[in-house]
């Protein structure tokens, strides 16, 4: 008997290590987080009909369960005004799903003081935690930026982000951002006219663009670490979602992804870290990450460039030293304005006539500041720009180590450069 059971249990045993090793490590398809931003319901003023508030809320509800969908809805504490929006947001949990916190009022956090926008965020917190606790006694794990805005300067970004660590919530980013909520009035507004042939259109319209959005994130995260990466969707709590979700899961699954759990998905080493980037607008993952590794890439292209000019000026080649600059450069000096490159090379010649003139030159870069605005795509999605143009400040030393009778020569210079094809130009030098 004992011995039946055991040789069946290897059988099993193998035709499961048989069907991981075709699959790969974990179960097949590509892990992916649904999130689900302003809970109770999203779209502002539009649904104040509590019958409609909660018919919205099944049909979100009843899409996941189709799909099997362990989703995470970010709750936003200020529009949890009535006993019918808790009993929306139990349904949310009674369903399996996990509430996090989207703050109290969801302040930009841009054009708010860190003060104000973390008492906002820790009002949401406890709201939402004294709601939990009441629930089976659930915890507040997670928090997610409105508009995904982290802040505009480092201080901000720094403060909330010891705030969060303080009080154990966890920034829930996305990697999938989209225009889905632009969808929610027009929908509405047809829907209400009973006009089937516009919901109709708006519903593809919704379809094709969160394709769009989807292809475009997968390509950015997969190129950035050069395999397949989970991806968090960003959808709303909205109606149109509701008509919209099920065909949207359908897609995603014949697209190969297989919707996973939070823990699942953050586990993943690309959530690891989470990017230092600064900028007036919120971002999705990967964009944050090109965006910086853009910034970063151009200062090594200043640090190549400045290091070109002084190993030219050190072995007395004053062409490639000028070779740097374009074509129309302007040179600011003490002694004056020269423009354009020819000259400013003739004014290096008439100054250092021989490389004993020249001595040696050293360039240390004191600050490099690039120019990096934003794009727009064209479904109306914001996306960091590339590094139109840098501004260097650096310290220039000239010394002449075999004439004692020379003292070293210093000063500082104002860079201004633009990109020429695939590398810098100086286009503005301002020494002193
Ligand atoms: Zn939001």
């Amino acid at each position: 008997m004992t011995r039946t059971l055991s040789a069946i249990t290897i059988a099993v045993t193998l035709t499961l290590l048989a069907s991981s090793a075709m699959t790969g490590a974990g179960p097949a398809g590509r892990p992916l987080l649904i999130s689900v931003d302003d809970l109770p319901v999203a779209g502002g003023g539009l649904h104040t009909d509590p019958g409609e508030r909660e018919l919205i809320t099944r049909g979100l509800l009843a899409a996941l369960a189709k799909h099997h969908v362990p989703a995470v809805g970010l709750v936003i504490w200020g529009n949890v005004k009535t006993g019918a929006d808790r009993v929306l947001l139990r349904r949310w949990l009674v369903a399996g799903h996990e509430l996090g916190n989207h703050s109290a009022s969801h302040l930009d956090l841009t054009t708010t003081a860190s003060d104000t926008y973390i008492s906002d965020v820790e009002a949401g917190r406890a709201g939402l935690a004294g709601f939990l606790a009441a629930e089976d006694n659930r915890h507040v794990r997670f928090f997610r930026f409105p508009y995904l805005d982290e802040g505009e300067t480092t201080a901000k970004l720094d403060a909330v982000r010891a705030y969060l660590a303080r009080s154990g919530q966890r920034n829930l980013p996305v990697t999938i951002d989209d225009q889905d909520w632009e969808f929610e009035k027009p929908w509405v507004e047809a829907r209400r006219k009973n006009d089937n042939k516009e919901t109709e259109r708006i519903g593809d319209e919704y379809q094709e663009a969160l394709h769009v959005e989807i292809r475009d994130q997968e390509a950015k995260g997969d190129r950035l670490f050069g395999r397949t990466v989970p991806q968090i969707l960003l959808l709303h709590a909205n109606e149109v979602g509701a008509a919209q979700w099920d065909s949207l899961f359908t897609w995603l699954e014949r697209r190969g992804y297989r919707f996973a759990t939070a823990d699942e998905v953050l586990a993943d080493a690309v959530f690891k870290d989470e990017p230092r980037f600064i900028g007036d607008a919120g971002f999705g993952l990967w964009d944050r990450l090109i965006s910086l590794r853009r910034a970063h890439d151009a200062q090594t292209a200043v640090e190549a460039l400045l290091k070109t000019q002084s190993d030219a000026w050190n072995r007395g080649d004053l062409d490639t030293f000028t070779s740097v600059y374009a074509e129309d450069a302007s040179f600011l000096s003490p002694t004056g304005l020269i423009q354009g490159r020819q000259q400013v090379l003739e004014r290096y010649r008439r100054r250092y006539p021989d490389q004993k003139a020249m001595g040696t030159l050293s360039l240390e870069i004191v600050e490099v500041r690039s120019a990096q605005g934003i794009e727009v795509t064209a479904l109306g999605d914001a996306r960091p720009s590339r590094v139109h143009g840098l501004s260097v400040a650096a310290r220039w030393r000239l010394a002449y180590p075999d004439q004692p009778d020379k003292k070293t020569a210093e000063g500082l210079t104002l860079l201004v450069l633009r990109r020429h094809g695939d590398s810098w130009e100086i286009v503005q030098d301002a020494s002193m």
